[in-house]
Parts: structure tokens; sequence; C-alpha cells
């Protein structure tokens, strides 16, 4: 077989698309865990992500079942009800999404039973149930029970061996919908044919949940550019002074063994070369450029420079595939937020493939307007990291493949 071109996979899981749904109640796991303030959606960007499979199997006639999580309650919690989930996701529908009183139950199989060819009803937050973060199999027996197949479109809870991402498809026929396939599809060519030069960009707070990153795309790519707190750790680890600056304690043991692996390496890893410092963590903090990196005591690293922008937008330029997770700098407060507005836009304009991943990247691309203009934003925060680590998602693999 010839191999396949750069830039590209082929999907090998059972989807959606091939399923025979019609007048079938089929389960829909979906990730609507969305932030909310005082019960309002501050951000329905995972709803919007949703309605592809939704609207699939509505118009092929399926009974819709959608099942999902909301925050971590512990027991049923009022305030994490999914009712203002079913709310938006009705209107982006436009068609009432009934919410079920529970997860299971009489009442909840009643609703199931009842529903018509093109309906969609929402259960209640699945974690309400206290079966569903153990992955309990009767649980899973009872959640199967209320349909006839299930899809999995939730990528980013996929990484959690719970009983709606993975016990759930053991009961029934299962298929991947097609977020799920598109994430994978995206996710995995980055992780397995990127188009090369490959240049990856990290950045962000925590350290610790992305140096396994760091240590595979040291194998892969060509350049892995440093931002945000991130490089402080590295900076540690290198015997600077960091001031204030936020440092993860483990971290600076992982930047150090990251620094070592990096050595005589062919992926080259670079580290900021100035940087904007505050006195605070807050907007109106008095603010210095620095040229250089060794933070004074009193001050901490608030974003890269104006020249470590400059070289990152340059090398973004010329990559064949760039992925990017965790923003340059507070990027939340004006004064800290021009590092990561200067790769966001050199992201966006790249011509090679773009994939960025990670909520709070996710959230400066659209706060500066240029969510459009990459090539895929993963809705998958942990999950997407996960997977580009090389972990197995409990929750993909338990998909049967086509
Ligand atoms: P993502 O959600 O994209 O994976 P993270 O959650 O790891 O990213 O980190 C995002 C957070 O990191 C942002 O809230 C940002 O304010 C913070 N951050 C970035 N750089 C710094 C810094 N130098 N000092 C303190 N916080 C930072
Ligand atoms: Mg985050």
């Amino acid at each position: 077989m010839a191999p396949e071109p750069t830039g590209t996979v082929p999907f090998h899981k059972a989807s959606v698309r091939d399923a025979d749904v019609a007048d079938k109640r089929v389960l829909v796991r979906e990730d609507l865990n969305v932030p909310l303030e005082d019960g309002a959606i501050t951000d329905d960007t995972r709803i919007r992500a949703a309605l592809p499979t939704i609207e699939l199997l509505r118009e092929r006639k399926a009974k819709v079942v959608v099942v999902a999580h909301l925050g971590r309650p512990k027991g049923r919690d009022p305030e994490l009800s999914l009712a203002p989930v079913a709310e938006r996701l009705g209107e982006l529908l436009g068609t009432e999404v009934k919410l079920a009183p529970g997860v299971v139950g009489d009442e909840v199989e009643a609703m199931a039973s009842g529903l018509e060819p093109g309906e969609v009803m929402l259960l209640e937050n699945s974690r309400f149930e206290e079966g569903e973060t153990k992955n309990d199999a009767a649980l899973a027996k009872q959640l199967a029970g209320l349909a006839d197949l299930f899809v999995n479109d939730a990528f980013g809870a996929s990484h959690r061996a719970h009983v709606t991402t993975e016990g759930v498809a053991h009961e029934l026929p299962a298929y991947a919908g097609l977020l799920m396939e598109r994430e994978l599809v995206e996710l995995t060519a980055v992780r397995e044919r990127p188009e090369p030069p490959l240049i990856v960009i990290l950045g962000g707070a925590k350290v610790t949940d992305k140096i396994g990153v760091i240590e595979r795309f040291l194998e892969t790519a060509d350049e892995i550019l440093i931002g945000g707190a991130m490089a402080f750790s590295f900076f540690k680890a290198e015997g600077r002074d960091t001031g204030e600056s936020l440092v993860e304690e483990e971290g600076g043991e992982k930047a150090r063994e990251a620094l070592k692996s990096a050595e005589g390496g062919d992926c080259l890893l670079e580290l900021p070369e100035d940087l904007v410092i505050g006195r605070e963590f807050a907007a109106d903090t008095e603010r210095q450029e620095l040229n250089g990196v060794d933070v004074p005591e009193g001050w901490m690293g608030l974003d890269i420079g104006s020249n470590t922008a400059a070289d990152y937008a340059k090398r973004i330029a010329r990559a064949g595939t760039v992925f990017w997770n965790g923003p340059m700098g507070a990027f939340e407060m004006a004064p800290f937020a021009q590092g990561t507005r200067t790769v966001a836009e050199a992201v966006a304009a790249a011509p090679g493939r773009t994939v960025v991943g990670g909520g709070d990247s996710a959230a400066a691309l659209v706060e500066f307007g240029l969510d459009d203009e990459v090539d895929w934003l993963s809705t998958g925060g942990g999950a997407s990291l996960e997977f580009m680590e090389g972990k197995e998602l409990p929750g993909v693999e338990v998909l049967p493949d086509a």
C-alpha cells in the first residue's frame, strides 16, 4: 500500500456516518462542560461543536438522547444542573430539548421511550450518578437500556474511563461522532504525519501537565518554542533568577530532564530571550520591558518580550505544521497580552497547517477574533494533551474499528 501523504491520516473507527439510525434511539455522549457564571453560560463553544453530530442524527430520523457532564458535583447539585445547557442547545438546534429529571430511572426511561424521530432530549448531569466516574457496570447497563446504539462525540472527556465515555460502549453498538472523528484526524496528523517543519508552541501555566508533550515532541518536532509561566520552570532549572514568577514546584525537575533530552537532539528547544515583567499579577501593576530573562527580586515575568515574540512569529511563518498549546503570558490582562497576540496572529497567518489545543489558548484566539483563522481548534484540553503524548484514550480505544 502506498504511504499516506504527510498532513493527512485515514480514520479507522466505526463512524456515525455509516450507522443505520432511522427510528432508533441513539445515546450520544457530548462534551457540554461549559463555563457558567451565576447560572449563565459564558462560552458556548462546546455546545456549538456538538451540533453537527446531533443535526446529522436528527436529519436521519434518529431519536436522540444526549448525555454529558458538567463540573464536578458530589452527588445531585442543582447548581450544576444541565438546564441552561438544554436551553442553549435547543436554541442552537431550533427545536425543544427536553431535560430529563435524572440520568437513569423510570421517569427517564419513559421520556426516552416517548421520543419521536428527530426529537432530542438531554439527560441530567451524568456525574449526579456516583457510578459515572467509577465506571460502574450496573450503571452502564441501565444507561444502555435507554437506547439502541451509542455514539461517542465527547473527545474532550474521553481520556477518562467513565460510564458515559467507556463503560456504556461495551453495552451497545458503538460509533464515533463527527467531532470525535475530526479531533482524532487532526491531532493524529500532527502526531504521526506532520508536514515538516513541525513547530510546537507551548506555554500557559500547567508545566507538569504539559511536560509529557515536550518529551514526545522533542522526538518529532523541528522546533519547540516555550513561553508563558512554563518558561520559568526552565529558567529555574538553568539556575537563573525568576523573582516572583510563577514556578511550578514539580516543573523544575521535569524541565531539567527536558533540557537534558534536548541536548544533542535534532529538535531545537527555544526559550524566551526577553520578557515583560510586573510587580504583581494585576492589570494595573507597575510594568517593565526586560532586555534579558533574569527577573529581579520583587518582580514577576508576565509575558514574553517583543524580540522573543518577533522571533517566534518568524519561525511560525516557516512551519509546515504548527501545534500551539498554552498562552505566552497572562493575556487576560491587556498590558501582558502582546506576546500571546503576536504569536496568535502569526499562527493565524501561517501558511502551514495550524492546530491549537487548550482552553485558555482557544479563549485567547477568540478574544483576538482569530479563532476562524486556524485550521483546527481542539475542544479537548486535557484529552488533546494526553493524545499528543501518545497515551491511549479509554473512550477512543473502546470504539470498534470500521
Ligand atoms: P491552556 O488552557 O491553553 O492549556 P493553561 O491552562 O496551561 O493553558 O494556562 C493558561 C493560563 O496561564 C492563563 O490563565 C495565563 O494567565 C497563565 N499564564 C501564562 N503566562 C503566565 C505567566 N508568565 N505568569 C502567570 N500566569 C501565566
Ligand atoms: Mg487552561
